[in-house]
């Protein structure tokens, strides 16, 4: 019936001038003024259509004033503001601009980018689903008089709304021109939208599982701290049950009346996770949020978040922005995980904004690793009484009694012979376990055939012509990709170099081992899971199910099969090629290993049966090792702390890191170098290190630097950083794009 989404005010028009500020997705860290009548401070928040240059664009109101710095005859005026979306609420703008704050990005992308895309169109259709409405306080208090003046429909439309919120097909029911009346009761502020009455929640009487002491003890310290903001880390043992701990620390908050906000790092994490929260929770109304849902579902998902239908909220990193007025609990499990950090546009930590937005809405915040990261875990092995500490609650034990830590074993590589990069022992032990009609798992981090194409005569391996990375053999559709910008190619028929037809692929990929496997264990049930054989929607999901039911006897896959999926008959895990994140410059490459090795460690051996772990290696005496071979996580990290303690990297310090990509190197380097100098004049508690060439130093054809900034404070930091941003943005020729990415995950 409201087929113009879009409504303006008139009745205000003429009313006392006012100035609103919007944030704008540009890339200038200002807001924009624009003429504003009858808008007041009851409209910051609200979206609003604006022009801007040629076009007309979406922008949200952040401010409401009666002055500006821009002359008046150059203010343009707002064009309508949107009155049929909620507007988003002073702690969700505040964790705006927090957060562009914090990450030195423009204000306005920051708002805009959070929105679901079908609210930054400037042209947009009628909101999903069924519209609910109610009257407003001033419509409440509306003399009899007034009223009396109205049209009919109009006043039967409000008779009707007395009686309590109603939905728009009960609301319109015979009343012809009802539509239009609608309309007219909104722009005079009378009724407005409102959320459709909220189903209470039956509490689960019995709850199907029995909590360890550890685990109630953890469920108690987060039941006590809801209406308040506490960290948590929960950390436990792979199996430990920490998924059940949360679900209570949920159950808790929704029985309270509060919303819950629960991130998980993989999309494919989130069909499975709905099912368990669907099933829980039968009375919950889940929503989920992540960039693979179409725009409407997405837009309705935020809608339901933002009008308190939607009690749990299930996401990816993006979820973090969802609008929850009245969250009373976040979950951040895996909280280790590299994809809660943005890499393109704003460079933001999901895991990290969360911890701020817990403290915003008063809420604790439990994060939830068997690996945490080394931040996190620095933050609960603090003193008590230190403000940043995270609570502690630990879970050692394996959920179920019968379930015990896989036994783990390393293979010398350099000491066995390898057929296609597998060896004898781990042969033999998936030989086994097919014979006994158990599940085995080969881990190697490394999707394609193989990870390039190698000239017997003269050792040339194709590489990508925008990039500074070889190409990666596909096999299975004969192409050569790009792993880093995508280009692909046809396998070339002769060497590039010297021109033999003598090519063959060098070393191992996910395809490669899945077809050796085949034809070693020709009755064996085989099955690939990496980004190429999950790429259409829904595929990874049926591939996990289908290996639940057993019907996979080896499972070959990459990182994605090493997170949260539990495989009740599996007993073998195989990894290979784990050495490659030694020969990594990347101070964290330890840490990640770590947390890898556990996670796909831990998918052995989950029920009755002893799971075992084979890990291939040519560096069998490594210290690393030594502490994956015990999973004493404790041992681990207080060696990786004194080691950065003494490199002075995180947690001891901040980082900042300036990315400049230029199309020549020289021009990259040489911003970069400048950009350094200007950096050093500035230095109060930062240091700077030496511009010099990214890690992959060319990428998708454009050639890169980079520049360190480390700092003891994060207070010292962040001055610099915002006396330094304006330097950069004078002094950078056009021809440098640049970005500063706070809190870097890799350098
Ligand atoms: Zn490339
Ligand atoms: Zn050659």
């Amino acid at each position: 019936v409201l087929s113009e989404a879009l409504l303006t005010r008139p009745d205000f028009a003429d009313s006392q001038r006012s100035i609103a500020r919007l944030a704008l997705d540009v890339p200038v860290d200002s807001l924009f003024d624009f003429l504003a009548p009858g808008v007041t401070s009851e409209d910051v928040g609200r979206l609003a259509l604006v022009p801007f240059g040629k076009r007309r664009c979406v922008g949200v109101i952040l401010e409401v004033t009666n002055t500006s710095a821009v002359v008046e005859e150059k203010l343009r005026a707002i064009e309508r503001v949107m009155l049929d979306v909620p507007a988003l609420s002073p702690t969700d703008l505040a964790l705006f601009r927090f957060c562009a704050e914090y990450y030195h990005h423009p204000i306005g992308q920051v708002v805009l980018s959070a929105l679901p895309p079908a609210l930054r169109a400037a042209k947009r259709s009628r909101l999903p689903g069924e519209s609910w409405f109610r009257l407003t306080p001033a419509g409440r208090g509306l003399p009899a008089v007034d009223l009396a003046k109205r049209p009919l429909a109009q006043r039967r439309v409000f008779e009707r709304l007395k009686m309590g919120s109603l939905a728009e097909g009960e609301l319109v029911a015979g009343l012809p021109r009802a539509g239009d009346a609608l309309r007219r009761l909104i722009e005079r502020g009378w009724i407005e939208h409102t959320a459709p009455p909220t189903r209470g929640f039956a509490r689960p009487s019995a709850l199907p599982y029995k909590l360890s002491a550890e685990q109630r003890e953890a469920v108690a310290q987060i039941r006590d701290a809801l209406g308040r903001y506490q960290p948590f880390l929960l950390h436990g043992v792979t199996a430990s049950g920490k998924t059940e701990v949360y679900l209570h620390a949920v159950e808790h908050a929704l029985a309270l009346g509060r919303q819950v906000l629960v991130l998980v790092p993989e999309i494919n994490l989130t069909p499975q996770l709905e099912h368990l929260f669907a099933a829980r929770f039968p009375d919950a109304h889940i929503v989920s949020l992540h960039s693979q849902l179409a725009q409407t579902p997405r837009l309705r998902a935020w809608l339901d978040a933002q009008t308190l239908r939607a009690h749990v909220v299930l996401g990816t990193r993006l979820a973090l922005f969802a609008p929850l007025p009245k969250l009373g609990l976040i979950v951040v499990d895996e909280e280790q995980d590299p994809s809660f950090k943005q890499q393109e546009g704003l460079r933001y930590s999901a895991r990290d904004m969360a911890v701020y937005r817990g403290k915003l809405a008063d809420c604790p915040v439990v994060l939830v690793s068997a690996t945490p990261s080394l931040e996190s875990w620095y933050h609960s092995i603090q003193a008590p009484r230190q403000p940043s500490r995270y609570v502690p609650l630990l879970l050692s034990r394996r959920a179920s009694a019968l379930a015990v830590m896989p036994t783990m074993r390393l293979v010398d590589e350099s000491q066995e012979q390898c057929i296609e990069g597998i060896s004898k022992s781990l042969l033999d032990q998936l030989a086994i376990r097919l014979e006994r009609g158990e599940q085995s798992l080969l881990f190697i981090n490394r999707r394609g055939f193989s990870p390039a194409l190698l000239c017997q005569q003269c050792a040339w391996m194709p590489e990508c012509p925008h990039c500074s990375a070889r190409l990666v053999f596909h096999k299975t559709d004969a192409r050569l990709r790009c792993h880093h910008c995508g280009h692909q190619t046809r396998v070339p028929s002769h060497c590039g170099s010297c021109g033999s037809f003598d090519l063959a692929p060098a070393g191992q990929g996910t395809q490669r081992i899945e077809s050796f496997v085949e034809r070693q264990f020709a009755t064996a049930r085989v099955a690939r899971v990496d980004r190429d054989s999950t790429r259409a929607r829904g595929s990874a999901h049926r591939l996990f199910e289908s290996a639940r039911r057993g019907e996979i006897d080896i499972l070959i896959g990459t990182q994605l099969l090493a997170k949260g999926h539990d495989f009740a008959n599996l007993t073998l895990v195989g990894v290979l090629n784990a050495d490659a994140a030694m020969f990594s410059a990347d101070f964290r490459a330890p840490e990640r290993l770590f947390a890898q090795l556990v996670q796909v460690a831990g998918r052995a051996g989950r029920a009755e049966r002893a799971g075992e772990v084979l890990v291939q290696t040519r560096f069998p005496g490594h210290a690393l090792y030594a502490s994956v071979l015990t999973q004493d996580f404790a041992r681990f990290a207080s060696l990786q702390l004194e080691e950065r303690r003494l490199s002075g990297m995180p947690p001891f310090s901040y980082l900042a890191l300036l990315r400049v990509e230029a199309k020549t190197a020289g021009l990259a380097q040489r911003f970069a170098a400048q950009a350094q100098e200007l950096g050093r004049r500035l230095m109060a508690g930062v240091s700077l290190f030496d511009a010099v060439p990214a890690p992959l130093q060319r990428k998708g054809g454009w050639e890169r630097a980079q520049v360190l900034a480390q700092s003891k404070s994060r207070a010292a930091m962040r001055r610099f950083l915002t006396a330094w941003r304006p330097l950069l943005e004078t002094t950078a020729p056009r021809a440098v794009r640049w970005v500063i990415d706070v809190d870097p995950l890799e350098v």
